[in-house]
């Protein structure tokens, strides 16, 4: 989202080149992130036949609503990408602020299941050390 130009023509003609089924997962919070520069990298990521899927972090006051939410969705499809995972934050240091309880969060993605078609409501997760895969909330 942040470095647009690194798609370029090197990078694609790489990926174009590559036999294996490319997916890529990028990483987008709000769909203000997406202006015409990422929309336009990812239509030529996409047309190089990667596969597009998006993850995100529930961030309070950042993108905890469910109208926020919908609208990363239907952006990033747009720009033909997938949401994959909304993840809840890892407890770092210095991002208490950010978090939102799990009963909200569940709340939220209940909203935007009634918004929004499946394929655009994302999966709620949360990674806990020593887990092999992300935990479904
Ligand atoms: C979750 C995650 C993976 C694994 O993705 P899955 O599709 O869940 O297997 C790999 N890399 C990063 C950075 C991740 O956050």
């Amino acid at each position: 989202m942040v470095l647009p130009e690194r798609i370029d023509t090197g990078l694609l003609d790489w990926l174009a080149g590559l036999t294996l089924r490319t997916v890529m997962v990028v990483h987008c919070n709000h769909p203000n992130e997406i202006d015409d520069s990422v929309a336009r990298a990812m239509q030529r990521l996409a047309q190089a036949g990667v596969t597009l899927l998006n993850q995100s972090v529930l961030l309070q006051g950042v993108n905890d609503d469910a109208g926020t939410l919908a609208r990363l969705s239907e952006r990033l499809f747009a720009a033909g990408i997938l949401p994959y995972y909304l993840h809840q934050l890892d407890r770092v240091q210095g991002a208490a602020h950010f978090e939102v309880d799990d009963a909200r969060a569940r709340g939220l993605l209940c909203a935007l299941r009634c918004r929004l078609p499946g394929y655009l409501v994302p999966r709620l997760v949360r990674e806990v050390p020593g887990e092999r895969s992300k935990q479904p909330l």
